[in-house]
C-alpha cells in the first residue's frame, strides 16, 4: 500500500496530486534549469506515440516535414506589429558566442568574452513563422508553387516565470504547421481542417473530449487574422487549451515579401496558416483520465499497454510461469500489442500492480500456478474489474478489451464535461457557477472586450472559444450573458490553465 501513498488525494490537493502522479509515473522530473523539465523515458514514450499517430495524419494531409534554424535574427521579429508585442516579454537572447578563462577558481573561471559580442542578437524560437516565410519568400514564385504545406517537430523557448510540469515550461516540444495559399478561402480551410485533425487526434486518441471554435480577438495568436482552439475540461473543471489553428491572413506575406505571380501574370501576396500541438497534450492526458492511484493511460498512447506479472512461490513455480509468461508476451508482442513481463525477483505481486498502476498501464495479466493449472489468466483492468480469460484466447481477446477501455475513457470524460457545463446562464447563475468550481458556462456575448476583461477580474473566467455549430446551444443567445446588449455570438467562459 505504501507506494499507493505516495499520491496525494485529488480531494486534497488537485496541484499536489498533478505532481505526484507525474513524478511516480516517471514521466517527467526538475531540471537545475529552473522553468525547465526533463522528460523521462515513460513520458518521452507517450510524446513519441502522439507524434507517430500526428505525423501520419499530416502526411495524409499533404504536409512534409522539414526543420528550421533554433536562432531567429532579432530584426525578423520586429517586422510584424502584432507579433512582436506578442512575444517580446518571453525571448531568450544569445547575444555573446564565447566564454574566456579568467585564471580564477569555482563560478569565476569563466566569463562572457565581450570581444564575442554578435552584431545583432539571435532569439531563441518563441515561434517560427518569421524565419519560415522569411524562406517562403525564396521558394514561392509562381501560383503553381502553392499551396505550399509544412510542418516542423522541434522545441521552442518562452521564458516563463511560473512553471508546471507540461502545462508550461520555459522550453518545451510541438509542431508547428506553416502554409501558404493562393487565396485567403484556401486559407481558411487549411486552419480548419488542421483544427478538425487536432480534434479527431485528441478525441480517438487521447480519449479527451474537446470543443473547438474561434478565439475572440482579445486571446487571439499575435499576428493572426483568426485563431481557433479546441479546449478540454479537466477534472478540477479548469479548461486546457489543448491546439491552436491560425488564419494568419497576409500579415506575414507583406512583412516578408512572401509573394507569388498569378495565372493572369499579376503580383499577389500569400495568405498563411499556422498550427501547432505541444507536449501541453501530456498534462491534458494525465488530468482527464488518471486518479488517485496514478496515471490511467488511454491504451492507443499508453507506453506499455499489457503488464505480465507472475506469481510464484518456489523456484519450481518460477520456471513454470516464467515460461508461459514469456510465451504470452511474445504472442501478444507479435500482434502489436505493447506488453512487458516484469520477472523481477526483488519486489512481491502487490508492490508491482502498485507501480505498474501509478504507470497507467491498462491491462494486467496474473499468472499463478492455479491459473496455469486451470489453462487461464486473470485480467485486471486499470479502471477496476478482474476476470478469468483463457490462455489460448489472449492474442484473439486483449485488442478488444482495450478498445473497450479506449472507449470507456472518453464516454467517462465526456459526462463528466457535460456535468461541469452550463448553457443560457445568467449573470448570477454564472457568478455563482463560477464561484461553486466552475466548469464551462455558456452563454451569450455582445462581444465587447471591456466585458471580457470586467468578467475576468471578476471570477477569473476567460472566453475559450465562440464554439462551432456544432457545440452550439440549440437557442441561440439573444443578450451578454453580462451586460444585457445583444448578443453577437454565444461564448463558452471557463477558468484555464
Ligand atoms: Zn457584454
Amino acid at each position: 500500500m505504501a507506494q499507493a501513498q505516495k499520491i496525494t488525494p485529488r480531494a486534497k490537493d488537485y496541484s499536489e496530486w498533478y505532481n505526484d502522479v507525474i513524478m511516480q509515473a516517471e514521466l517527467a522530473d526538475y531540471s537545475p534549469v529552473r522553468g525547465c523539465m526533463v522528460i523521462r523515458p515513460h513520458g518521452y514514450r507517450i510524446w513519441e506515440l502522439m507524434q507517430r499517430a500526428l505525423d501520419d495524419m499530416f502526411r495524409a494531409t499533404g504536409h512534409q516535414n522539414a526543420y528550421f534554424p533554433l536562432f531567429i535574427p532579432m530584426s525578423f521579429l520586429a517586422k510584424e506589429a502584432e507579433h512582436v508585442e506578442g512575444f517580446a516579454k518571453e525571448v531568450a537572447l544569445v547575444t555573446h558566442t564565447r566564454l574566456k578563462a579568467t585564471g580564477k577558481t569555482g563560478a569565476q573561471a569563466v566569463a562572457v568574452d565581450p570581444e564575442s559580442a554578435l552584431e545583432e542578437p539571435l532569439v531563441v524560437r518563441p515561434t517560427s513563422e518569421t524565419i519560415i516565410y522569411a524562406m517562403f519568400a525564396k521558394w514561392i514564385q509562381s501560383y503553381r508553387d502553392l499551396p505550399l504545406l509544412m510542418n516542423q517537430w522541434c522545441n521552442i523557448v518562452r521564458w516563463e516565470l511560473r512553471t508546471r510540469l507540461f502545462l508550461r515550461t520555459t522550453e518545451f516540444l510541438w509542431q508547428e504547421g506553416h502554409t501558404a495559399h493562393a487565396t485567403e478561402a484556401e486559407a481558411e480551410a487549411e486552419a480548419r481542417q488542421m483544427l478538425a485533425v487536432y480534434r479527431q487526434f485528441q478525441e480517438e486518441w487521447m480519449a479527451m473530449p474537446v470543443i473547438t471554435g474561434r478565439k475572440t480577438d482579445s486571446e487571439k495568436f499575435a499576428g493572426a487574422l483568426r485563431t481557433y482552439a479546441l479546449e478540454a475540461l479537466m477534472q478540477d473543471r479548469k479548461a486546457l487549451q489543448a491546439g491552436t489553428s491560425h488564419n494568419l491572413g497576409q500579415n506575414f506575406a507583406r512583412a516578408f515579401n512572401v509573394q507569388y505571380q498569378t495565372a493572369a501574370g499579376g503580383l499577389e501576396y500569400v495568405w498563411n496558416t499556422s498550427w501547432g500541438v505541444t507536449t501541453r497534450m501530456i498534462g491534458g492526458l494525465v488530468m482527464t483520465h488518471s486518479d488517485d492511484n496514478g496515471l490511467v493511460a488511454p491504451p492507443k498512447l499508453a507506453p506499455v499497454q499489457v503488464v505480465i506479472v507472475p506469481i510464484w512461490k518456489s523456484e519450481e513455480e518460477k520456471g513454470q510461469v516464467l515460461g508461459v509468461g514469456g510465451k504470452v508476451k511474445d504472442e501478444l508482442a507479435k500482434a502489436g500489442i505493447r506488453v512487458e513481463l516484469d520477472a523481477r525477483d526483488s519486489l512481491k505481486p502487490g508492490a508491482k500492480y502498485f507501480e505498474w498502476e501509478a504507470k497507467g498501464v491498462p491491462v494486467r495479466l496474473e499468472i499463478g500456478p492455479r491459473d496455469i493449472a486451470a489453462g487461464q489468466v486473470m485480467t485486471a483492468r486499470r479502471g477496476g474489474g478482474k476476470a478469468p480469460a483463457t490462455l489460448d484466447s489472449l492474442t484473439a481477446s486483449i485488442p478488444g478489451v482495450l478498445n473497450e477501455i479506449q472507449a470507456a475513457l472518453l464516454q467517462a470524460a465526456k459526462d463528466r464535461t457535460e456535468a461541469h457545463s452550463i448553457r443560457g446562464a445568467t449573470k448570477a447563475q454564472f457568478l455563482e457557477f463560477m464561484k461553486g468550481g466552475g466548469g464551462f458556462a455558456y452563454g451569450g456575448f455582445c462581444g465587447s472586450a471591456s466585458c471580457e476583461a470586467e468578467i475576468k477580474q471578476e471570477t477569473a473566467a476567460t472566453v475559450r472559444v465562440l464554439p462551432d455549430p456544432e457545440f452550439r446551444s440549440p437557442e441561440p443567445p439573444r443578450t451578454c450573458m453580462w451586460c444585457d446588449k445583444p448578443s453577437i455570438a454565444e461564448a463558452v467562459w471557463a477558468q484555464a490553465y
